[in-house]
């Protein structure tokens, strides 16, 4: 998350540029109805707004149902040093904004609400995707599908692609040891 000084105020966000269609990333998406400017807030992430201890329990909650059902999915953003947001609320279509490695939108917390903004110029039927951001703690977890020429094969915060990168490499050339030794 970071801060975009240019964005205007709260009074002037518009939650009407987009709707939810069918993705070919990942089930369902959130699209551009019209051509959206960079910097313009789209959507705010809405939800349950929980304490940190609220979160861990959520959080290990759907750890526990992941490992029953293979969905994955986390919505939780953080919104503070005391509260998040858990965006998995049928009212929040931002939860269906898919992943990318090369996003077109970025969320930004703003007076205490989470928005979703362009960080480009957007076309009109445009597939919107945000970078989730996720940390290495079970990325095996998180494969990226975004297809994007950068794509690094899973869904994790940029500040986290040199690491993965590396840890990427060194499973390839154990991989590649074991399969010559028991040849
Ligand atoms: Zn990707």
């Amino acid at each position: 998350m970071s801060s975009l000084s240019a964005l205007k105020d709260d009074e002037e966000c518009n939650s009407d540029w987009s709707e939810v269609r069918r993705s070919g990333i990942h089930g369902r998406g959130l699209f551009a109805t019209k051509d959206i400017a960079k910097e313009t807030y789209i959507i705010e992430y809405v939800g349950d707004k929980i304490t940190k201890a609220e979160s861990d329990r959520r959080g290990w909650a759907q750890f526990d149902l992941a490992k029953e059902t293979g969905d994955a999915a986390v919505y939780i953003f953080t919104l503070n040093k005391r509260h998040d947001i858990d965006g998995n609320v049928p009212e929040n279509a931002a939860r269906l904004i898919n992943h990318s490695c090369s996003p077109n939108c970025e969320a930004y917390i703003i007076k205490g609400k989470i928005w979703i903004a362009a960080i480009r110029d957007i076309k009109k039927d445009e597939e919107l995707y945000f970078n989730y951001g996720f940390d290495l703690e079970n990325y095996v977890d998180h494969p990226c599908l975004c297809e994007s020429p950068k794509c690094v094969g899973y869904i994790c915060g940029e500040d986290y692609w040199s690491t993965l990168r590396r840890k990427l490499a060194a499973k390839k050339a154990w991989e590649k040891r074991r399969v010559k030794s028991t040849a």
